[in-house]
This record gives C-alpha cells, sequence and structure tokens, in this order.
C-alpha cells in the first residue's frame, strides 16, 4: 500500500449496479477490477477501511454497508489472506459507541473479520512515520505499523461532505490516521493535505459504496441518493473521478481533486463493467463561510488545549459534548408521553433521561435513532444539518 509500490498493470475502473443485491455486485466489480489474487499477490493481512464516521447505519448513505464489507472478507480469506478492520470514526465521535451503534463487533465476529484497535491518540507503539515525497503542507504523518506488510482495500462512501465538498477514495485513507495529524491536515489545509497523504498512501483497491450514498449536506446528515452502484479501482484519482462523472460533479469545484489534478495530471483509465453515465446530479453542501471557519478554528485551537486537557480529550470533543453545537436530538416536553420509545431505541445506555426530558451531550453520539423512533414527533434535530428540524 506504500507510495513506493509501483502499479504496472492496466489503470482499470469497474462500474456495477447493484440491482441484483450489494454482495452479488461487490464479488461481480472486484473480478472486472482484475480479481482479488492481484490485488494480495501473496500477503497475509488486508486491512479494510470503510467509512464508519459515525454511528449513522449504510442505510442511510453514511457509512459502508456490510454486505460490502462481507463480500471483500470473502474474497481476501479465499486468497489466503487476513481481512483486517482498521477504522477510526470522526474526531467529534468514540469509536467504542460508534462500533456499538453500528453493530460492529457481532458483524465482524460473525464474518471472521479482526478488528485492529490502534491508538487513535498515535504513539509509537502503533504507528509508523511517512514522509512522503514531494508533499506541500502534510510533510509528514503516521499510519498503522500493520501497514508494513499488509494490502489496504479502501471502501469509501459515494457521498457529499460539508468540508470536503465530495469524500470518496482520496479523502477516506484520513481515517486510518492518528488524530493529532488529522488536527494536522484540518489546521494546515484540508485540500492540499489530502492530496500530500495520497502521495504517501496509495490502496492496493478501492470500492466505492454508491449503494446508497448521499448528497446535499453529507456526510451524516444528507440525503439519501439511491445510486445503486459500485465503483472499483486501483488509482484512487481515477476512481473518484469515475465517481464525480457518475454523479455529475466538476472534480474542478471540489478543492482537494482540483488540486490533485493540477498537481498529479489528468489520469487515463480503462473502463470495465457497465458504462452507465449519470446517475444523479448531487447537490453540493452549501459551504457558509463561516460555518468554514469555525469549523476549521476548532483544529488550531486544539493544540493549546491539547497541553493542558488529559490525552484522549479534544477541543472539538469537549466542544460538542457541551451540546451548545453540532447536530443533536432535543426532547420537546410539551409533546412527548414519557412512552419510553426513544430509549429503548436508543443503542446506547443512560443517554435520555426520562425524568428530565434531557439528551445527555457527553454520551449521545447523534445517530438520530431516537428522532426517527418517536411515535410522537417529540424530538426535534437541532444545529446545522440537513435533517428535518
Ligand atoms: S419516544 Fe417521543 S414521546 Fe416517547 S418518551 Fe421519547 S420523546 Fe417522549
Ligand atoms: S440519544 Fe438519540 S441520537 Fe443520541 S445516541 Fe441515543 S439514539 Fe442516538
Amino acid at each position: 500500500m506504500l507510495a513506493t509500490r509501483t502499479i504496472t498493470d492496466t489503470n482499470t475502473v469497474a462500474i456495477t449496479r447493484t440491482f441484483d443485491g450489494i454482495e452479488e455486485a461487490a464479488h461481480r466489480v472486484i473480478a472486472q477490477a482484475g480479481g482479488m489474487e492481484s490485488v494480495i499477490r501473496g500477503a497475509k493481512i488486508a486491512i479494510l477501511k470503510p467509512n464508519l464516521v459515525a454511528g449513522r447505519d449504510a442505510s442511510t448513505g453514511s457509512t459502508t454497508s456490510f454486505e460490502l464489507m462481507k463480500a471483500v472478507a470473502e474474497e481476501v480469506r479465499a486468497c489466503g489472506a487476513e481481512p483486517v478492520l482498521c477504522e477510526t470514526p470522526g474526531t467529534e465521535f468514540d469509536r467504542e459507541a460508534t462500533y456499538t451503534i453500528l453493530g460492529i463487533e457481532k458483524f465482524c465476529q460473525e464474518n471472521n473479520i479482526r478488528i485492529l484497535r490502534v491508538d487513535p491518540e498515535g504513539g509509537e507503539a502503533d504507528w509508523m512515520e511517512l514522509r512522503p515525497e514531494g508533499a506541500r503542507k502534510l510533510r509528514t504523518f503516521h499510519i498503522p505499523q500493520i501497514m508494513k506488510e499488509a494490502r489496504l482495500i479502501n471502501l469509501p462512501v459515494l457521498k457529499t461532505h460539508v468540508v470536503s465538498g465530495i469524500t470518496l477514495s482520496m479523502k477516506n485513507v484520513m481515517g486510518i490516521l492518528p488524530r493529532p495529524d488529522r488536527r494536522n491536515m484540518h489546521t494546515f489545509g484540508i485540500g492540499q493535505s489530502i492530496v500530500d497523504m495520497n502521495l504517501g498512501i496509495k490502496p492496493d483497491l478501492n470500492i466505492v459504496d454508491g449503494s446508497v450514498g448521499q448528497d446535499g449536506e453529507g456526510p451524516l446528515y444528507g440525503d439519501k441518493a439511491d445510486l445503486q452502484v459500485l465503483v472499483a479501482g486501483r488509482d484512487s484519482l481515477s476512481v473518484d473521478l469515475a465517481c464525480c462523472e457518475l454523479v455529475g460533479v466538476n472534480p474542478r469545484d471540489i478543492p482537494h481533486l482540483r488540486l490533485a489534478l493540477q498537481q498529479m495530471g489528468r489520469p487515463w483509465w480503462q473502463l470495465a463493467g457497465e458504462d452507465v453515465g449519470l446517475i444523479k446530479r448531487f447537490r453540493l453542501p452549501e459551504q457558509k463561510a463561516l460555518y468554514r471557519f469555525i469549523f476549521w478554528l476548532m483544529y488550531p485551537l486544539d493544540y493549546p488545549y491539547s497541553w493542558i486537557a488529559e490525552r484522549g480529550k479534544h477541543f472539538c470533543t469537549s466542544l460538542y459534548s457541551t451540546g451548545l453545537v453540532g447536530t443533536r436530538p432535543k426532547i420537546n416536553e410539551e409533546k412527548c408521553t414519557h412512552c419510553g420509545v426513544c430509549v429503548d431505541a436508543c443503542p446506547l445506555p443512560n443517554v435520555i433521561d426520562l425524568t428530565t426530558l434531557k439528551v445527555n451531550p457527553k454520551t449521545c453520539q447523534r445517530c438520530l435513532l431516537c428522532y426517527e423512533a418517536c411515535p410522537e414527533n417529540a424530538i426535534s434535530v437541532k444545529g446545522y444539518s440537513g435533517a428535518r428540524q
């Protein structure tokens, strides 16, 4: 997976629809992209890097579908390698709580996938340093030690992103970096940092999950796109450009893709599978300048904060846990009948207090399952998002 690997095969991008099921489509697109043997090439481990940014399941278009991960794990095992899941959610979310909401432990157990829990805060025990040649802003960063020998299978979701415009193969690998490096990426400028990161990390295979996908105010609370497509290939930029064509996005409107085209050149690829043309014209998020500035500001402020806060605490996490910012549920006392349905729907303990009708902002992971379950429409969603108010 490291940048030193030479890709000698033809640059193929395979596209297939998921009408006959995501698992079937996943096996098909892997074969169209050259087959899993050509990805594994005798390696003993394959890292599966899905997009599990938060506790919003794949039906919302926020996270990678279990069916895709299952099919990939089967293909990896058939090649004699061990599938290992490695993923840390967005900075403001807790990994264990996110895994609980999504049911990751159970899914991985049932499908014989090992979960690798690297220390998200960094440190020499789990991480190795990369200094990609030609990097302009993110000159040094860390990846898990295990990636020295493992293959990397990147499994992003085809969706928009309120900060980067769109998140596909090139951005998704960010979730494999420790939080201090992710903080640097936001502070230095996310567009150039994504390009720099991709000078050091070259996935052995990308499969973009567009089985649902999301447009508008993604990556969590945008509109379900129902694209029913998978896109696979080795070269991240080629795969991302092919995805842009499917959703009518000009890559030059996406800062990291524009910079990648300027600095890496426009790649050529051979299309395999179906030539499906435009599936749905995506609406890109409205990136209000003030929102972008405030979001950016959290990261530089985290440097002084981390000197005084205990390890693992971040300015961003602390700010969100005040309950003053971020997309979050709020119970309307007048409408609530105290039925308790929301408490049963919440996958985490002790978040909703039925006596006070308060949602604990320190433990709530903002999955909105309570909001969807309430029979009285007594829960509203506060904060910036595309969700129903
Ligand atoms: S589900 Fe709705 S009505 Fe029932 S307790 Fe929760 S907020 Fe109140
Ligand atoms: S309170 Fe609602 S939004 Fe928060 S974790 Fe529970 S179900 Fe999810």
